[in-house]
């Protein structure tokens, strides 16, 4: 019978191999660390939000890159399989804000169990520390794959689901870029997506570990709104992070190729200006007496009152009855519009997800396999494919790996 071999056992590996497997298929799974799912393990900060409860169609609106060439694979294998996958295994699950679906026990390494139970039931046959160096292709072929030891596996098989180049640690180092590469594949430029800012300036990294919630976040590049969201942002010793900030990133990436971006955060995004500096009179009245820095512990987290104060230029001990008009407003703009200004993104080895990989244009959207290279096929973050944070990621690895799976 002849062999199917899939390179990488992470999420797309997996669910490819145990498919290939439970088709009847001989299947050999090979994954060069020392355990499988390395990067599921730290997935949604060690909980793994596995996938979102969205509807398909909404679903799709958070793929940001070639959401029509997934619309196969998504409807094929879809966020209710996954989910139904995990229950078969005993991984119960729950949903939480945004849809986000995650392990009832917030263990990741529950989901890596119950895929690797998957792979077991199946008779995959699991080579761990083994690294493929290369693919055999003759006459546009698939004939085998070269181990790092010399070795060779005949197959004229191959799913190349090896990930893409950001947490370098977990063993994704893009390996699969290059045997794409050799086999006629063109490699879509690549570059850190959901991924993390560093600001210049330097107040910023004072509030390390704060998270303002409910704020509102609008990006501007040469006077232009490039980006604007609601969401959660988190202060960090270089700048900045957070749901939302990750989301942005992915808007903004090819701004930051060519100069700094302006980012404006309106802390109180659910009042109109009006009715904010209406509240900021009232609590001017309430503390007429006091000093400026005593002012202002109702509306703001007592660890962004000093920043405040001194982005403000007014003195901290300024009796806020003598506070003028014009100072009211000046403060009224750093609560709608705290300026920050970014030049780049974290490195790619932070970034959540990789952007760019093989180019999808030549790859079946049916099928996964390449539309030049008879027997070569694609699952996961290895091709040109991406989405927002919220387990849309891993469900893509999830349904591509699935669909390989069911075609060879
Ligand atoms: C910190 C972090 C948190 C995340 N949280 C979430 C989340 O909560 N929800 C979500 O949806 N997405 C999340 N993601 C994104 C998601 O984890 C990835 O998109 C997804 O895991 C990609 O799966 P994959 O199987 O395509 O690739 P990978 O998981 O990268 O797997 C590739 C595998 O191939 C192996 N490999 C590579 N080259 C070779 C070779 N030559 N020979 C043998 N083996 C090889 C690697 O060792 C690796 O195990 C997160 C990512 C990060 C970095």
């Amino acid at each position: 019978m002849d062999t199917i071999v899939v390179i990488g056992g992470g999420a797309a590996g997996m669910i490819a191999a145990a498919t290939a497997a439970e088709k009847g298929r001989k299947t050999i799974l090979i994954e060069k660390n020392e355990k499988l799912g390395k990067k599921i393990y730290i997935t949604g900060k060690g909980r793994c939000n596995i996938t979102n409860a969205q509807d398909l169609d909404d679903f799709m609106d958070n793929i940001t890159t070639n959401k029509n060439f997934l619309y196969s694979a998504l409807y094929t294998f879809t966020n209710q399989d996954i989910v139904d996958l995990m229950h078969k295994y005993g991984v119960e699950t729950k949903i939480e804000r945004g849809n986000r679906v995650f392990p009832v026990s917030d263990k990741s390494n529950d989901v890596i169990k119950a895929l690797s139970k998957h792979l077991k039931e199946n008779n995959v046959d699991i080579k761990l520390n083994t690294a493929v160096k290369k693919i055999i292709v003759q006459e546009d072929k698939v004939k085998g794959v070269l181990l790092h030891d010399g070795s060779i596996i005949d197959c004229s098989k191959v799913i190349i689901a090896t990930g893409g180049i950001s947490y370098p640690s977990t063993g994704s180092t893009g390996d699969g870029y290059e045997f794409a590469k050799e086999a006629g594949h063109t490699i879509k430029k690549l570059s850190a997506g959901l991924v993390p800012l560093e600001i210049e300036e330097d107040w910023p990294k004072k509030l390390q570990g704060l998270a303002l919630k409910n704020i509102e976040m609008k990006i501007t590049f040469k006077n232009k709104e490039i980006y604007s969201g609601f969401g959660e942002l988190l202060f960090t010793h270089f700048g900045i992070s957070g749901p939302l900030v990750l989301t942005a990133s992915n808007h903004i990436n090819n701004y930051l190729e060519k100069g700094k971006v302006h980012i404006g955060l309106n802390l109180k995004p659910a009042l109109t200006q009006e009715v904010l500096d209406k509240r900021l009179q009232r609590d001017f009245v309430k503390y007429a007496n006091k000093q400026f820095k005593n002012a202002l512990n109702e509306l703001l987290p007592s660890k962004l009152i000093p920043i405040i104060i001194s982005l403000s230029n007014i003195p901290e001990d300024k009796l806020v009855n003598q506070i003028t008009k014009e100072e009211r407003m000046k403060i009224l703009d750093l609560l709608t519009n705290l300026p920050m200004t970014s030049l780049r993104t974290r490195s790619i080895n932070e970034a959540i997800v990789t952007i760019g990989g093989v180019d999808i244009k030549k790859i079946n959207p049916s099928t996964m396999e390449s539309k030049i290279i008879n027997g070569m096929y694609f699952a996961g973050e290895v091709m040109d494919i991406d989405a927002l944070t919220g387990g849309y990621n891993l469900q893509l690895a999830f349904s591509t790996g699935y669909l390989a799976g069911i075609n060879v």
